[in-house]
């Protein structure tokens, strides 16, 4: 059996199409059935449903064999494992090109940042991508608070728990709804492919031949 963990919404949709090009259809809907363990049309794939954040936890565990995440959330993961996927007991084979957005710092549409870098001000930055803006805050040489957040950062800056977010934006409207300016453009995002090792040596053939056909289906995509 091969085991595939995917996350609802963005990244579960624009999965499916590189899935039937692989020649595995996924015969339930997360959107709309209760079950966590969704069948396909090949008796030896299944598809597992989990949070975004916990799609490495259950790759690296083998609690699946591989899995499909943002750049975002594997680069959070492995900030826990030494700093690398590859320290994490993590293959990441292929760029999926799928869910592509940015993660960018964004202030409040009347805070001066760069005033406040360059006089050197100490910035309190609100953000789910604690590793991610660790690192860039450091490798620009700004002083910078963290303030973990799990969800609506956008509100941060608006009530002054911080005076910048980090954050993935793709189209800019949900900044420009509150009122947000993008300020710095820190990485662009896609979602991966991710392997658990040890099950890449116990089921070679089906995940190789799976990683290809997704490798193909990327490759058509972008031609
Ligand atoms: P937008 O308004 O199109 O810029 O989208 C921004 C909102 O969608 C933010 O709340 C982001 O956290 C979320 N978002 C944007 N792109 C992605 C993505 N590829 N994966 C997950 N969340 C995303």
């Amino acid at each position: 059996m091969i085991t595939l963990a995917l996350s609802k919404g963005r990244i579960f949709e624009d999965t499916l199409p590189l899935l039937r090009a692989a020649g595995i259809q996924v015969l339930d809907d997360p959107e709309k059935s209760r079950k966590l363990i969704l069948t396909t049309n090949q008796p030896g794939v299944r598809v597992l449903v989990v949070r975004a954040t916990d799609v490495p936890t259950y790759v690296q565990y083998g609690g699946a064999d591989l899995g499909i995440t943002g750049k975002d959330t594997l680069i959070e993961h492995a900030a826990d494992w030494g700093g690398s996927t590859a320290s994490a007991g993590l293959y990441e084979p292929l760029d999926l090109q799928i869910a592509k957005c940015r993660i960018s710092v964004a202030v409040g549409a009347d805070f001066d940042y760069e005033s406040a870098v360059k006089q050197g001000s100490r910035l309190k930055v609100a953000t789910k991508y604690v590793a991610i803006a660790r690192e860039f805050f450091a490798s620009k040489g700004v002083h910078v608070d963290l303030i973990k957040l799990y969800g609506s950062m956008e509100l941060a800056p608006l009530t002054g728990l911080a005076d910048a977010i980090v954050d993935l934006v793709s189209t800019g409207n949900t900044l420009k709804a509150n009122h947000l300016v993008e300020v710095e453009h820190i990485m662009d995002i896609s979602s991966r492919l991710i392997v658990n090792q040890a099950a890449l040596k116990l089921k070679q053939a089906p995940l190789r031949g799976l990683i290809d056909a997704f490798g193909a289906a990327v490759k058509l995509a972008s031609a």
